[in-house]
C-alpha cells in the first residue's frame, strides 16, 4: 500500500493501516465505452471495486463506481448479482453512466434484495437546468410502475418493496466540495469524494484499504475547459490521486484534437482528459498505476458513433504510447471490458 498524501492541499482522508497479506483489493471494469454510443458489445462505463480476504478472492464487499448500459450483464460473468452490491457510486449524471442502473434496481427489487446506498452529487444548475440524481432516482422504477408490472409482480411476492425499485436506494447527496470528503465508509474501506469540472455535479472518488487505494476519476477535465491551459487533466483529481495505487480514468486520444482532421466536437474534446495529459498527471501525483476506460474512441473500429477516426482504428497501443510521452513509468492498462487489477 502506497500512504502518501499530499503536503500541501489536504489533510489525510484516512490513517494508512498496515497491509495485511491476507487482505486484497480488486478493481474490475464492468464497461468500458466512451460516451454514448453502442459498439462492438463494450458495456457502459463501470468500474466495481472489490475488497476482502485473500481467501474470499476480494469478495467481501462490492462497490459499483457509475452504471453504464449492460452492467447486470458484466457482473453476472463476474458471478455477482445485484442483490450482492454493497454500495453504488455515480460520477455524474450523465446517460453512458447512468442507465445501467435501472436494470440493476429491477433486478435486486425482483430478487428482494435488500437497500443499498447510492452515493452521488447533490442537485446542481447548469443554464436553468437541474442535474439531479435525487431525482433520477426516485423516479428510476417510474416505467415498470406506470406499466403495471410493479403492482402485478407484488400480487405474485409481496416481500418486493411496494415503491418499486426506487424504495431500495438509500440515497446520500454530497454536497460541492473542494476538499476530499469521506462519504461512505464499511471497516476498514473508505470512500472520499471530491467536486471535478466535466458537467455541474460531477465528483470524482478514492477508495483506502489497508491492500491499496483507487482513485476512479469519471470524465473530469481541466477547471479551464479550452486551451490555452497547462493541461487538460482535473486539478482536483491530481490531488485526491496524489499516491493512490491506482488511477481509473476516462481518456480520449489527441487523436480527436479539433486539428487533428476528425469532426469530433472541440468543446466535447475540451472538457475530457486527453491520454498524453493523464500519463503526465500519474507521473506527477506518483500514481502506481493508470488504467485508461471509457475510450474515445473506441478501440479497433473505424469511427466512434458518427465521427470516423482519422487514419483509421486506433489499437490499445495507440492509447498507451500516448500517454507514455509524459515519461510515466508506471504500468499502464487500456480498458477492455472485464480487465481486472489486483492489489496488493
Ligand atoms: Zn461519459
Amino acid at each position: 500500500m502506497r500512504c502518501l498524501l499530499p503536503a500541501i492541499l489536504f489533510l489525510p482522508l484516512v490513517a494508512c493501516a498496515e497491509p495485511g497479506p491476507e487482505q486484497c483489493l480488486e478493481v474490475v471494469l464492468t464497461g468500458t465505452q466512451g460516451g454514448p454510443p453502442a459498439v462492438n458489445g463494450l458495456a457502459g462505463a463501470g468500474t466495481l471495486v472489490r475488497y476482502g480476504s485473500a481467501e474470499s478472492q476480494c469478495n467481501d464487499l462490492q462497490l459499483q463506481f457509475d452504471v453504464g448500459r449492460g452492467t447486470t450483464i458484466r457482473l453476472s460473468q463476474l458471478g455477482l448479482s445485484p442483490n450482492d452490491i454493497d454500495a453504488v457510486f455515480l460520477t455524474h449524471m450523465h446517460s453512458d453512466h447512468t442507465e445501467g442502473l435501472l436494470g440493476l434496481m429491477q433486478l435486486r427489487w425482483h430478487y428482494t434484495g435488500g437497500p443499498v446506498d447510492l452515493v452521488c452529487a447533490a442537485d446542481a444548475g447548469l443554464n436553468g437546468h437541474t442535474l439531479s440524481c435525487r431525482s433520477f432516482s426516485e423516479h428510476i422504477g417510474d416505467a415498470f410502475i406506470s406499466a403495471g408490472e410493479i403492482a402485478q409482480r407484488r400480487e405474485e411476492n409481496s416481500l418486493r418493496h411496494e415503491d418499486g425499485p426506487a424504495g431500495l436506494i438509500q440515497l446520500r447527496e454530497v454536497a460541492k466540495t473542494t476538499a476530499p470528503v469521506v462519504v461512505w465508509q464499511s471497516g476498514e474501506v473508505s470512500v472520499s469524494a471530491i467536486t471535478t469540472t466535466h458537467i455541474p455535479g460531477s465528483l470524482a472518488y478514492r477508495v483506502d484499504t489497508p491492500a491499496g487505494s483507487v482513485v476512479i476519476g469519471g470524465d473530469a477535465g481541466n477547471e479551464k475547459t479550452a486551451p490555452p491551459r497547462s493541461s487538460s487533466t482535473s486539478e482536483t483529481v491530481e490531488a485526491l490521486a496524489y499516491g493512490a495505487d491506482l488511477l481509473v480514468h476516462s481518456a480520449i486520444h489527441p487523436i480527436f484534437a479539433p486539428d487533428g482532421g476528425s469532426t469530433f466536437p472541440a468543446p466535447t474534446y475540451f472538457r475530457q482528459s486527453n491520454a498524453g495529459d493523464l500519463g503526465a498527471m500519474a507521473k506527477r501525483a506518483g500514481v502506481g498505476q493508470l488504467v485508461l476506460t471509457h475510450l474515445i474512441p473506441t478501440l479497433d473500429t473505424p469511427s466512434h458513433g458518427p465521427f470516423s477516426v482519422p487514419g483509421g482504428d486506433l489499437d490499445a497501443a495507440s492509447f498507451e504510447s500516448a500517454a507514455r510521452k509524459s515519461g510515466f513509468e508506471g504500468r499502464v492498462h487500456v480498458g477492455k471490458d472485464l480487465l481486472s487489477v489486483r492489489l496488493p
